[in-house]
């Protein structure tokens, strides 16, 4: 009964409950706790969570999932990339927090975990090609904001699980595809990537030293509704203000992986379990099954838009990547992710038509 009592404070059933009665229950029950705090953190409750970057791109999808699974949702933003329309919606709800502050300011870090059960990491300046001009906003943005989360964690009574927004670029030009998240050496070939490296590698120093639980979501390119970066948005704004000629960077030949940000928020829920897990950092890839050039990706794009422009590919580097630091081929192994029941429900290209769609209608 004692668990019993535990588990109900924390999940509430709608139908009458009659432990005498229903022996069925309580069987079904001693299998749900076997994996209590799984559905504890997959079906909301009280438990409260931060979303760092909640009002970017990828971040908004995040709050929204969470928020609709019940969650008490607090997001930490500065607005220097995100839109504070794309998480309006919850705006009056209680259960919604919004903190408009900056991260390398670590008095803001401390105010932001105060309390939480779990922060999603994604604050960031996810620009990979600013590295090439200035290579310190990576290095302020994204190594420096994530050891103030983490110094601001340890410090704090609660707050001791992270899932962290890493990239593809961690593995810089491997030469294994699909690329594993055991492989290595780790060399990033961009500022950004080395940065997103660096701050890994704090988070696993901060669960082996402080007994936090991590988990690392090594993303594929994200695309989807909200997004105001990447290929995508690139062309559609190059398009709409010339319809007749497209410039590519690089040859377009550059391959790589795409993911629909649904299938990204689907995987943080699948990944929730492994917080579980004290002193123990995991990796995960994230991203879907194939690839598609960049070529493809402007006619899909030319498609979706109606019109038929000619192509002008700007290859200056004469390497055929887009700008230094583009990794020209990547694509990423998604079994370990799969191991937990995730699995994306678009390809690539189908990733690339529906984002597109989205964008169109959003402008
Ligand atoms: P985004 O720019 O839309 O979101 C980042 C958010 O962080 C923005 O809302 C921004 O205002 C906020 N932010 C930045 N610096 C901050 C600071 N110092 N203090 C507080 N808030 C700050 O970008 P996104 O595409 O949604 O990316 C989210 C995360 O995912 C990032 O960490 C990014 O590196 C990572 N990621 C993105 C992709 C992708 O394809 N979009 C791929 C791999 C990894």
């Amino acid at each position: 009964m004692e668990d019993c009592e535990v588990f109900f404070s924390h999940y509430v059933f709608t139908e009458d409950f009659d432990v005498a009665k229903d022996i069925k229950r309580i069987e079904r029950w001693k299998k749900l706790k076997a994996s209590y705090s799984h559905l504890v953190m997959c079906m909301g409750g009280s438990r409260m969570v931060v979303v760092t970057g909640g009002a970017g791109f990828i971040g908004s999808h995040l709050v929204d999932s969470l928020m609709f699974k019940g969650f008490h949702v607090r997001i930490l933003d500065n607005l220097s990339g995100g839109d504070v329309g794309n998480v309006e919606r919850w705006f009056g709800d209680g259960r919604f927090e919004f903190v408009e502050g900056d991260l390398k300011d670590f008095c803001v870090c401390e105010k932001a975990v105060d309390g939480a059960d779990v922060v999603f990491h994604l604050a960031a300046n996810p620009d990979v090609r600013l590295g090439e001009s200035d290579p310190s906003v990576h290095f302020r943005e994204n190594l420096l904001v994530t050891f103030n989360v983490l110094e601001a964690m340890r410090k704090s009574e609660a707050a001791k699980r992270i899932v962290f927004a890493s990239t593809s670029t961690v593995y810089g030009e491997a030469h294994a595809f699909p690329t594993r998240e055991d492989y290595g050496p780790l060399l990033p070939i961009s500022v950004y990537g080395a940065a997103k490296l660096g701050c890994e590698g704090l988070i696993s120093s901060y669960c082996h030293t402080f007994g936090f639980s991590g988990v690392l979501l090594r993303f594929a390119n994200v695309v989807g509704g909200k997004s105001k970066h990447g290929v995508i948005v690139d062309f559609v704004r190059k398009l709409k203000q010339n319809r007749d000629e497209l410039e590519i960077l690089g040859d377009g030949k550059q391959k790589k992986s795409y993911l629909h940000i649904k299938d990204l928020v689907s995987a943080f829920s699948a990944v929730l379990p492994c917080l579980e897990r004290v002193g123990v950092v995991e990796a995960f890839n994230v991203g879907s099954l194939d690839w598609v050039d960049v070529k493809r990706i402007a006619e899909i794009v030319c498609e979706e838009m109606g019109i038929q422009p000619k192509f002008k590919f700007n290859n200056v580097l004469g390497d055929g990547r887009g700008w230094k630091g583009d990794v020209k081929t990547m694509q990423l192994s998604v079994e370990k992710l799969m191991g937990l029941g995730w699995k994306p429900t678009v390809n690539s290209e189908e990733a690339i038509r529906q984002s597109c769609r989205e964008l169109l209608k959003q402008n």
